[in-house]
């Protein structure tokens, strides 16, 4: 049964067929082990307009609904999350100029957006502030014509990359209580005064992850997002389509990776047969493909309601905690399944397997959807 109708089943399809022909495995493994971001696939996807998916046509994108923007976001990470994720952080980051920009920030931003000539980071993470997110120390003042940042932040996925603008919560009141007094600024990576650093982490070696130190850098006053003070609000709104994003990515690369330990299964030959006729290893695969499939619901839950308008944060968490164990868990089995071989990069399960550490901490650990999910069942 497939709950998709057909409009949503040909965009699904398109997706995976651009991958396949466009992109290709051995690509996204090149950008892993080179620890190159992925720029020619960034600018393939760019021409096709696939960037301004979600945009409204008032604002001249395509008008689509979250749940196309799942599906996109699923297709993407087909071979591998940390590709989906160079094209992720930029989409979903781009919301939160749609939703909160003056009209002066969207003609700035968007069409060169739209285009792929720019794109954009969300940086909310500090070595103090993890998942206590409002704990943000990075200050932001006003003095004349610009904001002076002084601090540093951490994780910021995708910051090193070419022209990106970093949308960066600072606390531009020191006096107000935690989750007041924050602020989201637009910080273009070549702001004077600020210094990006790739860290070398097990995950996210495309598209990378960065530490940013602000010594009095530098943006315009104008690059203000929204009002001062309403940087929590935004950040709020920005983690719901985050976690659906990065959720429909999970499921995409757990897909893979059972439908490879499949194929491996039934072309690895020891004791005379394929491992698959082994009662073990076919179970083992039967509880994967299941595994999957909830999470893909859950997703598609959650997509959905969100596409409507509902209020559904317990369901994103949900589907963000059961996609991110899932991927962890189904790459770690295929990492069995595989057996040596699983070790070497030419598989592909290592890094998905990597990916799958990766996913159970970023965009809120499973404790944090864990506590979100608890609060919301409370009577
Ligand atoms: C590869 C990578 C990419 C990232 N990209 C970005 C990005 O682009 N932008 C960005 O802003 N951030 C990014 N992050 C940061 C990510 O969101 C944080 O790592 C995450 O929120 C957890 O914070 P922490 O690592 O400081 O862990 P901590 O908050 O220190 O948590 C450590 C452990 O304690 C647990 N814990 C903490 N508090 C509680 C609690 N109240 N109840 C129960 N358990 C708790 C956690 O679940 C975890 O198991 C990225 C992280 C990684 C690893």
């Amino acid at each position: 049964m497939d709950f998709l109708n057909e409009e949503q089943i040909a965009w699904r399809d398109t997706v995976a067929r651009v991958m396949e022909r466009e992109v290709g495995c051995e690509y996204v493994r090149r950008c892993d082990m080179e620890r190159q971001y992925p720029y020619e696939a960034y600018e393939k996807i760019a021409r096709l307009g696939w960037l301004r998916l979600l945009i409204p046509e008032e604002q001249g994108g395509d008008g689509g609904t979250i749940f196309d923007y799942a599906l996109m976001c699923e297709g993407l990470a087909r071979y591998g999350f940390d590709f989906a994720t160079a094209f992720m952080v930029s989409t979903f980051t781009a919301m939160n100029i749609v939703k909160y920009g003056s009209p002066a920030q969207r003609e700035q931003y968007l069409p060169r957006f739209m285009r792929g000539d720019i794109r954009f980071s969300i940086s909310i993470s500090e070595p103090s502030a993890g998942s206590d997110a409002a704990n943000t120390c990075t200050r932001a003042e006003i003095s004349g014509d610009a904001w002076l940042i002084r601090g540093q932040k951490l994780w910021c996925s995708g910051a090193a990359a070419n022209n990106t603008v970093i949308a960066m919560l600072v606390r531009t009141d020191k006096d107000a209580r935690k989750h007041h007094g924050l602020s989201v600024l637009l910080v273009p990576n070549d702001s004077p005064g600020l210094d990006i650093r790739r860290l070398p982490t097990l995950a996210r070696r495309a598209t990378g992850t960065t530490e940013i130190f602000a010594d009095d850098a530098r943006v315009p006053a104008g690059n203000l997002l929204g009002e001062a003070g309403m940087g929590w609000e935004i950040i709020t709104d920005h983690l719901e389509l985050e976690r659906i994003a990065v959720s429909a990515a999970y499921v995409g690369n757990a897909q893979q990776a059972v439908s490879d330990a499949l194929r491996y299964a039934q072309e690895r030959v020891q004791f005379d047969r394929p491992i698959f006729e082994f009662q073990v290893i076919r179970h083992l695969i039967a509880d994967m493909q299941t595994a999957v499939d909830a999470a893909r619901l859950l997703v598609y839950r959650a997509a959905s309601m969100a596409s409507q308008g509902l209020s559904c944060s317990r369901e994103v968490s949900m589907a963000k905690l059961f996609a991110s164990e899932t991927l962890q868990t189904v790459t770690r089995q295929g990492m069995q399944i595989l057996g040596g071989h699983s070790m070497l990069p030419e598989a592909d399960m290592e890094r998905y397997f990597r990916e799958g550490m990766q996913s159970t901490i970023g965009g809120g650990t499973s404790q944090i959807q864990r506590t979100i999910i608890a609060k919301s069942l409370r009577l």
